[in-house]
């Protein structure tokens, strides 16, 4: 019996296709600020500068200084699966860069008006692309600019679920600082509405940047982290009981450089604070957890904020290890210790 509701198999135009993916990586402007500031790192920028107007909705613009784009591969930048990132399997299970996927600027792209303008290493000119078409643009300093206007004006259900245009920003720092936390040798500066939100300058080491970026009653009530075994190492700050507070608001993971949300690493940090911190109260911490990257499935979702280890019961064993082993008494003045 035929169903009236059947409809025929057809293939989805890849303009829609596009849409739909980019749902996934662009959730907000804050989403859009964050691929374009990790390409900035992954393009190894010393300074990277952002500028949004109307909580990033109207208006983002990311300059960096980094390698830059040749003429020839702007068009490719922007489109879906094209990434100079990594070639093959090998590459993806060692990946060490933050990108890789190659669908951040197509996705931006397909839900906000978009220009690339950049000045490669090498390259005698500055070249720029804007609605298919590359010309000469003017600028002589190295490095990318790409400016993102009206997020979300092809999409409009999704623009409506934006919250105000301070909240927006607010996001926007937080997935900055997130970055700058990771990259204390790059400076980053950012702007809402010409105002200046955050002003980091290069930083010879975590800890400073760290101190910059975690609330200020860390900064006489912290203790450094610095323990090795083997291949991994877990580095960074955690503040001690004195300058625990109501909101976790100030918990920072990283796993290889990338900021993570991850049970498994976040419960064994709380675990080395049983002994130490009571009742509701939240430690503030910013930790730096490195392994082979072969042991680290960072391709679980677009955004890559979630992370699988291959032994979590090893690595929760460590960071619970290390994170202990600093904040006990005995440590105020200890070395960093290695672990067996
Ligand atoms: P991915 O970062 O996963 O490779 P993207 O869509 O974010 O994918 O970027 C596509 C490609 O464009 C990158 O692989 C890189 O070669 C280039 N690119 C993007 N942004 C920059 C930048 N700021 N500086 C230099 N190259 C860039
Ligand atoms: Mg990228």
């Amino acid at each position: 019996k035929e169903s009236a509701a059947r409809r025929e198999i057809q293939e989805l135009p890849s303009e829609l296709i596009s849409q739909i993916a980019a749902g996934e990586v662009i959730e907000r402007p804050a989403s859009v600020v964050k691929e374009l500031v990790e390409n900035a790192v992954d393009a190894g920028a010393t300074s990277i500068e952002i500028r949004i107007e109307g909580g990033g909705l109207k208006r983002i613009l990311v300059t960096d200084d980094g390698c830059g784009i040749p003429k020839e591969e702007l068009g490719l930048a922007l489109k879906r699966h094209a990434t100079s990132k990594i070639r093959n399997l090998f590459e993806l299970e060692n990946v060490t860069s933050l990108g890789f996927r190659g669908e951040a600027l197509a996705s931006i792209d397909a839900v906000a008006a978009v220009s690339v303008q950049s000045l490669a290493e090498g390259a005698t000119r500055t070249w720029k692309i804007e609605g298919g078409e590359v010309t000469p643009a003017a600028g002589t300093t190295r490095g990318t600019r790409i400016e993102v206007r009206d997020l979300f004006y092809k999409t409009p259900a999704r623009r409506k679920f934006m919250k105000s245009e301070t909240t927006e920003a607010a996001h926007i720092a937080d997935q900055v600082s997130r970055i700058a936390l990771a990259n204390p040798q790059v400076s980053f500066r950012l702007w809402n509405n010409g105002r200046e939100m955050l002003n980091l300058p290069a930083s010879p080491d975590l800890e400073g940047r760290a101190l910059k970026i975690l609330p200020s009653r860390l900064e006489v009530n912290h203790r450094v982290v610095d323990m090795e075994a083997g291949s991994m190492s877990l580095v960074g700050i955690v503040g001690l009981p004195a300058a625990a507070k109501a909101k976790a608001d100030a918990q920072y993971l990283f796993v290889n450089g990338r900021f993570v949300r991850d049970r498994v690493f976040a419960h064994a940090v709380r675990a080395a604070y049983q002994d130490v911190l009571h009742g509701q109260l939240q430690p503030s911490y910013c930790l730096f957890l490195t392994i082979a990257p072969t042991e680290v499935d960072v391709n679980v979702h677009p955004t890559k904020t979630e992370v699988r280890f291959r032994d979590s019961g090893r690595i929760h064993a460590f960071v619970q290890k290390a994170v202990e082993t600093a904040l006990a008494p005995a440590s105020a003045s200890a070395e960093p210790t290695v672990a067996p």
